[in-house]
């Protein structure tokens, strides 16, 4: 009997079954900045993957972790034993503030078999200080990650667990300049990390690349300037998301905002997303965030600011694809490009304003102007049908 044939198929049959179709998520698990919100947890993406009978969340890679967003994260339902990686792009409050929490909890809640041999999450850093200066350079975030579980240390050692909890920090050179660096290789996913100015500081962006499941760019915190670097990570393959850091407050009109020199501005952010053809683009960390006007020592041209207004602006400004302003546990799974909002925040917004006016109606649009020629046919229509009657 030839058995070439049975043991073939046999052997591609294993491979499917092996290789069951990936997918994965993207995640905007804190859409929130420095800027403190109701509803918006500190800055947190977070890339799962996995098999669609596991949400695609088999394992998790997490980008920042800022205040609020380890309960976000539970919240939306993810599991902090499938974290595969944890990535600090800088230094700043509002993106790691809750990594050293983090890892305790990671450490509290092991079972007693990982517990034999803990070893801790392992958390990514730059190497190099987050000032523009090079002459100042130090290890600034690696450092401070270091020191994440110190402010724990007494309680840590009330509780006598031993094993951890254990800051599992890998340090990777990070200069500007440089290509793309690859700083994580896993089976199915692949990471790069390019530095980039966040004047007067400095921070890294980052690519994602899922076997099979989509390419994804995360500005985390870049100026406008800074944006020339997310293209290099652009020129590494195609993308299917950019997930980008907007800000607005010198936002007046359709006009170029010429924005601080901190973070980027609308129209560089659709300029990037065009550069970069991609298919989706998600808006986080936005400053200020839609719908507030209490925002402190900060005061903006605008009491009351829509996400309809963030989604037209980009709209107009030639977002090329899919716009998603997104909110704390949002999605889109790929591939198929499923997205899932977040729960409305809404709830947390200021009243509007007696005389807010949407910008779709400032500024021309022509969906409303559909919708008014489509009321004009239908009055036609009723008047036309009332003469019949008579
Ligand atoms: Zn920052
Ligand atoms: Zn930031």
């Amino acid at each position: 009997m030839n058995l070439k044939l049975p043991l073939s198929l046999l052997v591609l049959f294993s491979a499917r079954v092996w290789s069951s179709p990936v997918c994965s998520r993207v995640h905007t698990i804190g859409t929130g900045s420095a800027v403190l919100t109701s509803g918006r947890a500190g800055p947190c993406t977070v890339v799962s993957v996995g098999t669609e009978a596991n949400d695609c969340s088999d394992e998790i890679y997490i980008f920042d972790m800022g205040q609020g967003s380890l309960r976000s994260f539970i919240d939306a339902g993810l599991d902090i034993h499938k974290v595969k990686a944890v990535f600090a792009s800088h230094v700043h409050q509002d993106h790691v503030q809750e990594m050293g929490t983090l890892e305790f909890f990671h450490w509290f809640h092991a079972s007693e078999e990982a517990m034999q041999n803990y070893t801790g999450l392992e958390f990514y850093c730059p190497s190099g200080s987050m000032e523009s200066d090079p002459s100042t350079l130090d290890t600034t975030t690696c450092d401070w990650l270091r020191k994440g579980l110190e402010p724990f240390a007494v309680d840590v050692a009330l509780r006598g667990m031993g094993g951890g909890p254990y800051m599992n920090v890998k340090e990777y050179r990070s200069e500007f300049g440089e290509a793309p660096q690859l700083i994580l290789d896993n089976p199915l996913v692949k990471v790069h990390a390019i530095r980039v100015t966040h004047f007067p500081y400095t921070s890294d962006a980052y690519r994602v690349d899922v076997e099979g499941a989509g390419s994804f760019i995360l500005s985390q915190d870049v100026n406008n300037d800074g944006n020339k670097y997310l293209l290099k990570l652009g020129e590494l393959g195609p993308i299917d998301l950019l997930v980008e850091e907007i800000t607005y407050n010198n936002l007046k009109s359709l006009e170029v905002d010429p924005g601080d020199t901190i973070h980027t501005t609308p129209h560089v952010v659709a300029d990037t997303a065009q550069k970069l053809n991609a298919t989706e683009l998600m808006i986080t960390h936005m400053i200020p965030p839609p719908c507030r006007d209490d925002l402190g020592p900060y005061t903006y041209p605008f009491a009351y600011f829509s996400e309809d207004d963030m989604h037209f602006i980009l709209e107009k400004l030639g977002v090329p694809g899919r716009i998603t302003v997104s909110r704390d546990h949002t999605y889109i799974q790929f591939p198929g490009n499923t997205r899932v909002q977040g729960p409305n925040v809404d709830i947390f917004c200021v009243p509007k304003p007696a005389d807010y006016v949407p910008w779709r109606q400032l500024y021309g649009d022509s969906s409303s102007a559909d919708h008014l020629k489509a009321f004009s046919f239908a009055s036609v229509l009723v008047v036309l049908f009332s003469l019949v009657k008579v």
